[in-house]
């Protein structure tokens, strides 16, 4: 049996960054956001490692970090929706800290930031060498979980949109996780559903996390923008596991070499720029290297070595897991599904095509990322756009 219920607000469904984010800026709109986890799992944000990109160096500007995310997008990107997230992404990145967000600093107080592949500066704000995300998840859920105006419901997964006869989305049907379905009517429902990595053989991200609010709006009859641009992260551990461990892009920033596995350092025949190549490049030599029967490897011995456990520990951990000691072995890698760069298409507030439907974070496509992701712009799309989709909830009708 199904049953049906009235919320007197608006109405999230998910609880990773972008949702979180949302929820909180939708204040003091009574908000009802739904997980199917309970909070802190299942979701990417949580599992991020290098953390977020933005210009808060005195050397770097919102143009230049704007130019690199272009440029790794393959020219496809959205110069709009770049410009905001640039322009906006320092704020952010201190609202975050302002919430308690344990960001690495300077000893002057200042954000220790660290250099990604593909960026033109060291523009990564990091938390405790590779535990931005769930560092920062931690200290919005103590916000969220404080705030008067939302309620949280975990054990929740959304199964289609509701929609009036004109088309509009009035809701959601959820389902608890015995079966049970319930109709929840909502003023307005923003999808913040997060990628599609658990559909694919072998990905980095929660098998929790499968599309699943791509394919609600796109049964509703929203703009679906940019589906095939999926990104495969350069190097998962290739370890046989899947979820596959991630080696952060930062380990590369910090100077660990790609190697076959007669120890040949092969980037340099790829790209200029070799190991801090953009993603895309990355993975495409990676994965010609492996179908040539070459193998790959990364090799942090001399860049990282004993200071590995320290500056990595979340890798570190994994690759222990594993039976691999990085700091005197080279670690095999592979690419793995990552990130969806596609998805529910959007404006640069969070409105989709439907009316009463709205969408932020990675199961949005606002054209920010292109074809390729720019490393690291990811939680700060999460945190730039789904602030701005919150706003928009305030006054939705
Ligand atoms: C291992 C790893 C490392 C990464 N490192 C970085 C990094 O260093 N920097 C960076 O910028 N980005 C990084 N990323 C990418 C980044 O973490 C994600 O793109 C971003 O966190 C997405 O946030 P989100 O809120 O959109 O989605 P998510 O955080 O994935 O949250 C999605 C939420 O939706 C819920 N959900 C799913 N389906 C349903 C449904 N049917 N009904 C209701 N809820 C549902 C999920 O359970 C979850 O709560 C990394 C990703 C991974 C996997």
């Amino acid at each position: 049996m199904t049953t049906r219920e009235t919320f007197d607000g608006v109405l999230i469904l998910g609880a990773g960054l972008a949702g979180l984010t949302a929820a909180l800026a939708a204040a003091p709109r009574k908000v009802l956001l739904l997980s199917p986890t309970p909070l802190g799992e299942g979701c990417s944000s949580a599992w991020a490692q290098g953390g977020m990109a933005a210009a808060l160096a005195e050397d770097d500007s919102p143009v230049l970090h704007a130019q690199d995310t272009i440029a790794a997008g393959a020219g496809l990107c959205d110069p709009q929706a770049v410009a905001v997230l640039t322009r906006e992404g320092p704020d952010a990145v201190r609202a975050l800290a302002d919430l308690g967000a344990p960001f690495d600093r300077t000893p002057d107080g200042g954000f220790s930031q660290g250099l990604e592949a593909a960026h033109g500066r060291a523009r990564i704000a990091k938390v405790g060498g590779d535990g931005a995300g769930r560092a920062i998840h931690n200290a919005v859920i103590a916000a969220v979980l404080a705030a008067p105006h939302i309620e949280v419901r975990t054990g929740l997964r959304a199964r289609s949109l509701l929609q009036d006869a004109a088309g509009r989305v009035r809701g959601a049907l959820v389902e608890a996780g015995a079966g049970a379905l319930t109709e929840i009517v909502a003023a307005a429902t923003l999808l913040a559903t997060g990628g599609l990595g658990g559909l694919y053989a072998v990905t980095t991200t929660p098998r929790e996390v499968r599309g699943e609010g791509l394919g609600l709006a796109a049964l509703a009859g929203a703009v679906i923008a940019d589906p095939e641009f999926v990104q495969f992260h350069p190097t998962a551990l290739d370890v046989g596991a899947d979820p596959a461990p991630l080696a952060t892009e930062a380990l590369r920033g910090e100077g660990a070499i790609l190697r076959n596995a007669d120890g040949r350092a092969f980037m340099k025949s790829y790209h200029p720029d070799a190991e801090l190549a953009p993603r895309d490049v990355v993975a495409r030599a990676i994965q010609s290297e492996l179908a040539a029967g070459h193998g790959a490897f990364l090799d942090a011995t001399a860049a990282i070595g004993q200071a590995f456990p320290h500056e990595f520990p979340a890798v570190f951990a994994a690759a222990q897991a594993a039976g691999l000691d990085p700091r005197v072995q080279p670690m095999p890698v592979a690419p793995a599904c990552h990130y969806h760069m596609g998805g529910v298409a959007t404006d640069l507030n969070g409105a989709t095509s439907l009316p009463g439907l709205l969408a932020a974070g990675e199961c949005a496509s606002t054209g920010v990322h292109g074809a390729n992701r720019l490393a690291s712009n990811s939680l700060l799309e999460a945190a730039v756009f789904g602030a701005r989709a919150g706003a928009q909830l305030r006054t939705a009708i």
